[in-house]
């Protein structure tokens, strides 16, 4: 499934707003042709508690094979754990993609388990522990210009951790992207 130059940019733009977009990206068949569907889940939340973490959060009403969420230009510019486990924990799942300032993440996870409360809150630590070298070497996930490699790092870290699940977690830089072929179809 190819995301276009017209579509990436539309979805770039998104990262200027002060809260998170998301949804699922479809792949429509029509006799025209093959077209790709944005399918924008919720932008605002209208009701919200006072936090504006609570405001800037996107929710997915559904998932579907291929899912995508943006983290504005003002937030962390690297996965949650959260975003993570959500690939390694839903069957539906196969590619999640977060756009940010640094380029298009994308997290695939082969095998998928269905964790508990307390398998989540273990993995979220773990998850959390190896996150925080990327926290700590890029201004709290906030800077401009990074070390990819050093990121890869730590990703490389985390997919070791968690090779029984197949995992895989790439991040692909706005200078090298033209088009963007997700890569787990
Ligand atoms: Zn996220």
């Amino acid at each position: 499934m190819i995301l276009n130059e017209n579509l990436l940019q539309t979805i770039k733009s998104f990262l200027n707003l002060d809260f998170e977009v998301c949804g699922s990206i479809k792949d429509h068949e029509s006799s025209s042709g093959n077209k790709i569907i944005l399918e924008i889940h919720s932008q605002y939340k209208e009701k919200v508690k006072d936090e504006d973490v609570e405001k800037s959060h996107c929710y997915h009403l559904s998932y579907s094979k291929y899912i995508f969420h943006t983290h504005p230009y003002y937030s962390k510019s690297y996965p949650s754990a959260t975003d993570i486990i959500k690939v390694m924990n839903n069957s539906i799942i196969i590619s999640s993609l977060i756009f940010t300032k640094w380029g298009i993440w994308e997290i695939y996870s082969a095998k998928k388990m269905k964790f508990n409360d307390i398998q989540k809150a273990e993995t979220k630590e773990i998850l959390n522990k190896f996150l925080k070298g990327i926290y700590e070497n890029t201004d709290g996930g906030r800077a401009d210009v990074v070390n990819y490699e050093l990121i890869e790092g730590y990703i490389k870290k985390i997919e070791f951790f968690y090779k029984k699940f197949g995992l895989e977690i790439n991040l692909t830089p706005w200078s090298r992207i033209v088009d963007y072929d997700i890569i787990f179809v």
